[in-house]
């Protein structure tokens, strides 16, 4: 489970999130939505402590990620422990971010065994069955520039399930992608939201997609949640004006 309670976020004088409360339970997919620069990014980033709030608490499960209240006071919570609670965390990026230089395997086996201790063995052995799940067993031990758009957000997946994360954060997963390898990437989602309960919240403009997937989507402007619904309410009638307006723009 997730919970910002009064989140502030700001880039200079830039304000993006603005005491931002809001609650994913555990198993939830939720769809954020909203127009470019209100807030969305930066929300996942900073469940991966990519960035890091300015105010308000992040919990995760219950515990507080980045800061504790101790005695009278907040503290900054110790980078070690931190990293036990961020590891719960995977994220696929619109730009798969996977390390150039190393083969298809070495990408999925690299946090698995430096960060969570596995023994090379067993990671490999998890790496090949993720393979086989995203498609891409025949790709092992290639390198990661020798692929397609397509192939490198499928091994990005691979990565970030290669850690059991709880949850799993998916910015625009398919924005960089040519249109007809969309359907391939969200086909892989579309499995592992039907056989897994990792609670999912994805940044996504494929509407299609966020309804077959999420069971919530949220309505993002200037940082703020306008409006919450399940995704059929939201997408054939929405109540807000804010929403109803976006959504005729990008549907
Ligand atoms: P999009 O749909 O275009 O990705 P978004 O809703 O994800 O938009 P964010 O990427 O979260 O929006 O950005 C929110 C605001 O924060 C924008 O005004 C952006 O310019 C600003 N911002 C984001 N990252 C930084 C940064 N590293 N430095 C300065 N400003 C930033």
């Amino acid at each position: 489970a997730i919970e910002f309670r009064d989140v502030v976020k700001r880039f200079g004088d830039n304000v993006v999130l603005d005491k931002l409360n809001f609650s994913v339970a555990k198993g939830d997919r939720v769809t954020l939505i909203g127009p470019s620069g209100s807030g969305k990014t930066t929300i996942l980033r900073l469940l991966m402590t990519l960035e890091e709030a300015n105010g308000g608490l992040i919990l995760i499960d219950g515990d507080p990620y980045t800061h504790e209240y101790k005695g009278d006071r907040w503290v900054e919570i110790p980078e070690k422990r931190r990293r036990v609670v961020r590891n719960r965390v995977g994220m696929v990026f619109q730009q798969f971010n996977l390390f150039p230089n190393m083969s298809v395997l070495e990408n999925i086996i690299e946090a698995p065994v430096h960060v969570l201790g596995l023994s090379k063995k067993d990671a490999v052995e998890r790496a090949e069955q993720l393979l086989e799940q995203v498609g891409m067993s025949d790709k092992r031990d290639a390198r990661c520039t020798q692929l397609s758009g397509g192939q490198q957000q499928r091994v990005a997946i691979a990565r970030a399930l290669a850690m059991d994360p709880e949850i799993l954060l998916l910015d625009e997963v398919t924005s960089a992608l040519d249109p007809e390898i969309v359907a391939d990437v969200l086909g892989v989602l579309r499995e592992i939201a039907r056989t897994t309960d990792i609670t999912m919240l994805l940044v996504t403009h494929e509407m299609q997609f966020a309804r077959e997937v999420s069971n919530r989507v949220l309505m993002f402007d200037h940082g703020q949640i306008v409006e919450e619904a399940d995704p059929e309410t939201m997408f054939t009638n929405p109540s807000h004006e804010r929403t109803q307006e976006f959504l005729k723009a990008v549907l």
